[in-house]
């Protein structure tokens, strides 16, 4: 029996990747300072893992930015547009310019476009593909890595996403041709990769093949069955471990189960009942190994070792001991780091901690199960399991759960909840009166940049060195600066800036019952983004109003409205850790009452306008078709709970970013915003087609500004985007804005694009009068 970690966080218990990464982009230190804050982390992570007695420890899960792009570097796969810094620059520069974009002296070139992995919050660095695309070896970071281990002594399983998954999760750049076409130009350098894992002393390949749990094609399952057996026939004596997670194996079993590999990874706490499916399957060849994900990696909760003990019960009747592997469901990268770090009882009740396991406990507990199955039966060992089971069993019976008035309002929901009085071309007449606004009305996604300073102030007034009357005054002005700011840029929906938030999931969860915090528990969002995601665990309701204060304050400041900003229900319930002891709908039916609950108060306070971010509803898509609907049904109608209790005459925008709308437009249309802003700028307006393909009815804001990129883009540039958007929309529908907040942005490159912008939109106002 062994154990088999599928990945480890590499951004550092203490961000400190993150934060090294940062200087180094701000240019005040050195690569080379950047390089050894990169290995220390992976020596601390090996070294973390080795002294457990992990049989299988990762490498080259570790990623400076994204483990896609790494592959789009290791195989050559760099977009035509950075040939000249390919050619000229340094790996590092290209690199970061592919993620990043790169505005200099000599080059000013946009980013790769990136998406959220699968369904989770992470997002990774697109491949582009082209029609005649070739692949070379381009990157040894995979082999570099495993031998970094080797020198400190561990002998490391290198992981690799499968060439198919990669290509799947990539874009055709131009028409006439099928990304998995690419297959027979990738597997050759593959393999050139693969030889120089050997030949260093690589025994085992961990190949991620996540799109085993998406819906597939004949064609691309072909295209799987082909890379395995070549992989086998190619290299017969190399161990691969075919690792499919966050989903079933479902239809494409019977295909996995005759795949030549060594071990196969299932994910049983996304999908436990394919474990008995496996076992009885005909195909099902017992000398393979199989690789139980039953830890999972996903969420914070603790393994209930009971539960475990009985899935693991059943395997071990079916296969010798030898053929089984305890494992994570996936990677830990979408965990939190470490438990022990988290000391503050105020925002993590100890009760509610000892709940929990982080991506440290997880490994424990995957070596704690394989002792247990190994029979050992220590004193020290039956301490642990007699601790897990008595918090599982306080969880369950817990006082600080359950809150009866929440029940009963999401068990008497009706129809009319999610009901606004009127349509929206009733709406749009009255709101249009009360508005005023002008054509290309210009607005912004609501963060503006969260400075330093602003930083520093919140994480005094959090450590009590600043008192709330100080700390309040700080936000204050730095508002009023931004109101001041966006008054005379020409903006013409304001908004307050967010100064008073930290993050967007994380500001709301303070605010409402049911939640708790973590100190340290940060997750990779992309790049050097982390976020810390609250933990729902209990039951969810508003006590008391939660932004009324700063954006009155805000409204009082101006003649302009003021947008009020609040994240919808479903994001606040899919970038959280949710409680996994009720359906996942319930509690989103109970933030949705609490939301609804602010916007209503906010329209009393005077706001005539209140935006609803959700710019997680399609990361919340099961991976395959099949569920969406019952998902999207219970996804949208709680956005409807949250928006629907406003009269006609207030104007509801919402917000989603980093999305394909294609295959939801028709639930994202029947959310019924009256305005929606989407990202759109990175992908040239290609996300818009949907919208128009659809003839999409509501209002709808098209970003022109990609606040992903440090990069200012130019008036002529926003308004050749927003002639685009004109030609295919009624010009009265069109908004003008950022594609999302800009709290990630500096001031000077902030205040450049949005004067651009507002030029641009002027522009735009001048040429559709003349036209008219
Ligand atoms: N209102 C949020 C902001 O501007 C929206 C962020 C987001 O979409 N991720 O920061
Ligand atoms: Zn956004």
């Amino acid at each position: 029996m062994k154990t088999n970690i599928l990945g480890f966080p590499r951004i550092g218990g203490h961000r400190e990747l993150k934060k090294s990464l940062e200087k180094y982009w701000k240019k005040n230190s050195s690569y080379n300072e950047l390089q050894q804050t990169a290995k220390l982390i992976r020596q601390e992570n090996w070294k973390f893992q080795q002294e457990l007695g992990v049989d299988l420890i990762p490498s080259n899960d570790f990623s400076y930015y994204d483990q896609v792009l790494d592959a789009s570097l290791a195989y050559g796969c760099i977009p035509e547009r950075y040939t000249e810094l390919k050619n000229n620059g340094t790996t590092s520069d290209l690199y970061f310019a592919m993620a990043r974009g790169i505005q200099t002296d000599k080059y000013d070139i946009t980013a790769m476009e990136m998406t959220k992995w699968f369904d989770t919050n992470y997002h990774y660095i697109v491949p582009e593909f082209s029609k005649d695309q070739n692949f070379e070896l381009f990157s040894s970071k995979a082999v570099d890595e495993f031998k970094e281990a080797k020198a400190l002594g561990i002998l490391t399983k290198p992981v690799l996403i499968s060439p198919v998954t990669y290509l799947l999760i990539g874009k055709e750049k131009e028409a006439g041709f099928d990304r998995i076409d690419l297959l027979d130009k990738l597997l050759p350098v593959f393999f050139q990769q693969l030889v120089q894992l050997v030949v260093a002393g690589a025994e085992y390949i961990q190949l991620d093949e996540p799109c085993l749990s998406l819906d597939l094609n004949a064609k691309e399952k072909a295209a799987i069955t082909k890379t395995y057996k070549k992989i086998a026939a190619e290299f017969p004596s190399l161990k691969i471990i075919l690792t499919n997670y966050f989903g079933c194996y479902g239809d494409h079993l019977a295909t996995a189960l005759q795949l030549p590999v060594h071990a196969l990874h299932i994910d049983l706490s996304r999908c436990p009942e394919q474990l008995d499916t496996i076992l009885n399957a005909k195909f099902y060849n017992q000398k393979q190994i199989l690789s139980l994900g039953i830890v999972d990696g996903r969420n914070i909760w603790k393994n209930d070792f009971e539960v475990s003990l009985i899935q693991l019960g059943k395997v071990l009747k079916k296969l010798p001991k030898e053929n089984i592997w305890i494992s994570t469901s996936c990677s830990l990268l979408h965990s939190p780091i470490d438990l022990n770090l988290e000391t503050n009882e105020q925002t993590l009740p100890k009760e509610v901690k000892q709940w929990l396991a982080f991506a440290k406990q997880k490994v424990k507990e995957v070596c704690l199960l394989k002792k247990l199955l190994n029979g050992d039966v220590s004193d020290a060992l039956l301490e642990k399991v007699a601790a897990n089971k008595l918090a599982n069993q306080n969880r369950k019976t817990s006082t600080l759960i359950h809150h009866n008035p929440t029940k009963k309002r999401v068990a008497q929901l009706t129809k009319n909840d999610s009901q606004r009085a009127a349509t929206f071309t009733s709406r749009q007449l009255v709101q249009q009166k009360a508005l005023n606004l002008p054509l290309f009305p210009t607005t912004t996604i609501g963060s503006f940049p969260q400075t330093k300073e602003v930083r520093k102030w919140r994480s005094q007034f959090k450590k009590n060195e600043i008192s709330q009357a100080v700390y309040d005054q700080y936000i204050a002005d730095e508002t009023e600066e931004t109101i001041r700011f966006q008054e005379s840029t020409g903006i013409d929906v304001l908004v307050h800036g967010e100064f008073e938030r930290n993050d967007m999931v994380e500001y709301f969860g303070e605010k409402l019952e049911g939640f708790a915090f973590s100190s340290y528990g940060w997750v990779q969002s992309y790049g050097s983004r982390c976020v810390k995601p609250p933990i729902i665990y209990g039951d969810v309701y508003r006590s008391a109003p939660m932004t009324v204060k700063w954006s009155t304050y805000a409204q009082s400041l101006t003649q302009k409205p003021v947008k009020g900003m609040l994240t919808g229900p479903v994001t606040i319930l899919q970038w959280s850790f949710v409680r996994n002891d009720q359906p996942r709908a319930t509690t989103c039916q109970q933030i949705a009452f609490a939301i609804r609950d602010e916007v209503v108060d906010l329209e009393k306070a005077g706001l005539q306008i209140i935006q609803i971010d959700e710019p997680a509803i399609r990361e919340g898509l099961p991976l395959r078709k099949a569920a969406w609907e019952t998902y999207l049904n219970w996804a949208i109608e709680s956005f409807r709970i949250s928006a629907s209790g406003v009269k006609n005459d207030t104007q509801i925008h919402t917000h989603m970013c980093y999305s394909e709308f294609n295959d939801i437009i028709e639930h994202i249309a029947a959310m019924d915003a009256d305005v929606i802003t989407i990202e759109t700028s990175r992908s040239k307006m290609e996300l818009l087609d949907a919208f128009v393909n659809f003839k999409y009815p509501n209002e709808i804001g098209p970003g022109v500004y990609d606040i992903h990129s440090p990069r200012v883009p130019g008036t002529d540039e926003i308004a050749h985007l927003l002639t685009k958007a004109n030609d295919v929309l009624p010009t009265r529908n069109i908004w003008v804005n950022p594609d999302c907040g800009l709290k990630t942005r500096d001031w000077p490159e902030t205040k450049s694009a949005l004067i651009n912008l507002v030029n641009a939109a002027k522009k735009m106002r001048a040429k559709v009068s003349v036209e008219a």
